[in-house]
């Protein structure tokens, strides 16, 4: 168990827990330092912080995870003591979200096509902020065309799926350069997801990436520790957390099973500060 976890979704955007209960749930157990780091939306910081008031013994950070892209690859960028009210990002997040939402229709048009028919107002109300895959799929599993969220994505919804859409997204060094003009600082997401990801790297470092996330929840310790390695040959803060979504999967890592040492979280909150 950590005491500091650096990615947790919400309601805001495929979390299944409104920022409110995430909150509570993080205090219950016990992690000192938190990120809420949302897909392309910042929406769920205001309440987030409203109730991490009651929680004296919890720092929460202001995060969130943008999708990214090269050919053939999806890359997230994580972004951390971002500044919410930054004009140039709620500008850009509103141009994810209506990708997002035309995307999904065309997703949804897709899988009608296919003989599988959900209703795209229905996606809407599961997603209640920013659209993602996941509610499609949720909704899928609602018409009983299968039974788990991840089942959509192996047939359907993944880049290689039938009713696969694209839509359209930063390059990473964008990402990069969006967090930290919004005096924030950077670290990838999930790197064993992204092939040839140490290619990127100096090109990353180049538009002002400050770590990458080493401690994961889905990994071995082997894993960790060479992603660790990498981390230190590069000079890259490693980080890290459990990625939770409260997702109906019952091997899903909870909050605090995965995560950084205090001490990094530090490091990060010294990097944006002097930003
Ligand atoms: P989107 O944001 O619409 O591109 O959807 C991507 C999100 O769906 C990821 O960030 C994960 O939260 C989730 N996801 C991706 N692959 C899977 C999977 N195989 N099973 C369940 N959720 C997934
Ligand atoms: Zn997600
Ligand atoms: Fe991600
Ligand atoms: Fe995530």
């Amino acid at each position: 168990m950590a005491e500091v976890d650096l990615h947790l979704h919400t309601t805001a955007s495929d979390g299944r827990l409104s920022p409110t209960e995430l909150v509570r749930l993080l205090a219950k157990r016990g992690l000192r330092m938190a990120a809420i780091t949302d897909h392309d939306t910042t929406n769920g910081l205001d309440e987030a912080f409203e109730e991490a008031a009651n929680h004296p013994g919890l720092t929460l950070i202001p995060g969130i995870e943008l999708s990214a892209d090269v050919p053939g690859n999806e890359v997230h960028m994580l972004g951390y003591h971002i500044d919410r009210q930054d004009e140039d990002l709620q500008e850009a997040l509103k141009e994810f979200q209506a990708g997002r939402v035309d995307r999904g229709r065309d997703m949804v048009e897709k899988l009608g096509e296919l003989g599988l028919p959900v209703s795209w107002e229905r996606v809407q109300e599961l997603a209640q902020g920013t659209v993602g895959r996941p509610h499609i799929a949720q909704a899928m599993v609602e018409r009983g065309y299968i039974e788990h969220v991840a089942q959509a994505f192996d047939k359907y919804l993944g880049r290689n799926g039938l009713a696969y859409s694209e839509r359209v997204k930063l390059t990473p060094e964008g990402a990069v350069r969006l967090i930290t003009q919004a005096g924030g600082v950077a670290v990838l997401a999930h790197p064993i997801y992204t092939t040839d990801y140490i290619d990127m790297l100096p090109g990353l470092k180049a538009a002002g990436l400050v770590g990458m996330e080493v401690h994961y929840s889905t990994l071995s310790r082997d894993a960790i520790a060479d992603l660790a390695r990498v981390a230190k040959e590069h000079d890259l803060l490693p980080c890290g957390g459990s990625d939770y979504h409260a997702m109906d999967k019952p091997d899903e890592a909870l909050p605090g099973q995965a995560g950084p040492p205090l001490e990094v979280a530090e490091r990060l909150a010294d990097l944006a500060s002097r930003r």
